[in-house]
This record gives C-alpha cells, sequence and structure tokens, in this order.
C-alpha cells in the first residue's frame, strides 16, 4: 500500500499547525511547531501569505489528507464517494474518513498517532468482530467489535500507548474497556466528533471546480 514516506514534521509545518502526525512527540517541546513554526524549505521563513480562494481550499484539502494520511488518489476517490451518498458531501467525506479502522484503532487510543495505529492493523493485531481485519481502510459499522488480538494484549508497544493516551478522551460513538483492550462502535460518528478545525466546504469547492 502506498504512503507518504518523507518527515511528516515538515507537512505541519507547511500547514502552520500541529496535525500531531507523531503520537507523543507531538505535545513536548520536541514538536517542529513548537520549535520552528515557519514553512519547510529555502524560502520558508519569508511572511506566509494571506491565503484566499484556490490557495485557501487547497490549503484545507492537505490538511484533512495529511491527518488521515491518504494519498491524492485515494482522497480523491472518498470524495466521489461522499458526493453520491445522500446528505452534505464535505461531512459524509469526514465522517467516512473517521470510519476508517486505522482511525478508531487511534481514537481508541491503542496506537499514540494514525501511522502507528496504520501498522497495528497491517500486522494484524486487530479483530474486527471477532475476525482478523489487515486492512487500514475497512470502514466500521456501529455494533462492532474493534479489539487487540489475545495474544497481542501483552505487547509492550500497545500497552505503552494505552498508557500514554489515557488521558485522551474516547469519542462518544467509541467506547473503550481498557482492561480487556477492546472497543466497541456504538454508533455512526457525527460532524462534531471530528476533533480538529476544518473548514470541509473548501474541499468541496476544492473538487467542484
Ligand atoms: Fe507535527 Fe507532531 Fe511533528 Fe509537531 S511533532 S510538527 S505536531 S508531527
Amino acid at each position: 500500500m502506498a504512503r507518504y514516506r518523507e518527515a511528516v514534521c515538515r507537512l505541519c509545518r507547511r500547514e502552520g499547525t500541529k496535525l500531531f502526525l507523531k503520537g507523543q512527540r507531538c505535545l513536548t517541546d520536541k514538536c517542529a511547531i513548537e520549535k520552528r513554526n515557519f514553512a519547510p524549505g529555502q524560502h520558508g521563513k519569508a511572511r506566509r501569505p494571506k491565503l484566499i480562494g484556490y490557495g485557501l481550499q487547497l490549503r484545507e484539502k492537505q490538511k484533512v489528507r495529511r491527518v488521515y494520511g491518504i494519498l491524492e488518489d485515494q482522497f480523491r476517490a472518498y470524495f466521489e464517494k461522499a458526493a453520491r451518498s445522500k446528505g452534505m458531501t464535505g461531512e459524509n467525506l469526514l465522517l467516512m474518513l473517521e470510519r476508517r479502522l486505522d482511525n478508531v484503532v487511534y481514537r481508541l487510543g491503542f496506537a499514540t498517532s494514525r501511522a502507528e495505529a496504520r501498522q497495528l492493523v497491517r500486522h494484524g493485531h486487530i479483530l474486527v468482530a471477532g475476525k482478523k481485519v489487515n486492512i487500514p481502510s475497512y470502514q466500521v459499522v456501529p455494533g462492532q467489535d474493534v479489539v487487540i488480538r489475545e495474544k497481542d494484549r501483552q505487547n509492550p508497544a500497545i500497552l505503552r500507548s494505552l498508557d500514554l493516551t489515557s488521558g485522551r478522551s474516547v469519542p462518544p460513538w467509541l467506547q473503550l474497556i481498557r482492561e480487556t483492550m477492546s472497543g466497541k462502535v456504538i454508533s455512526a460518528p457525527k460532524r462534531e466528533d471530528v476533533n480538529f478545525p476544518i473548514q470541509e466546504q473548501m474541499v468541496v469547492e476544492l473538487y467542484s471546480k
């Protein structure tokens, strides 16, 4: 599966905001946004231009794509599916991204970042409704259990992630039972459950040109 392989802190610096791509490091003063909050590259220190129109729409799209770790082609496919679904396209898009299995694993606190969550899924550590699912883009539905495979429940990396994320709140559409390393999807996510600032209408406007 294709994925972004460059230094991810550059992505935050490009967007001028924390995208929380590196787990625990993002909460420390080692975060590149804390130390060097200017765009990467030779002219990065120049004043950020005030964005309007296309530039603003492009940055909003890139921000969503980068938060969820999706490459352009797959993101476009999500958009087209969202546009074909009933309701508001931008909201449909965000809610589809929230229902990805790697995002659910991250939101439950089994991993400190979505990239780490994707690796847990790819390596077969996650069961959904009792069956191993190793597809990060898998869409969960209400009623499904998302649990750590029994033989991985002493895995030090997963235990450490659960410990590090213990202060983080689990969104209301998910339920976590920390002791058994199990989660449940109790309802579909709502727009207000998306926990980073984004103007999804800008993404819709960009792709509707
Ligand atoms: Fe972004 Fe995290 Fe890197 Fe900070 S440490 S720049 S929030 S990825």
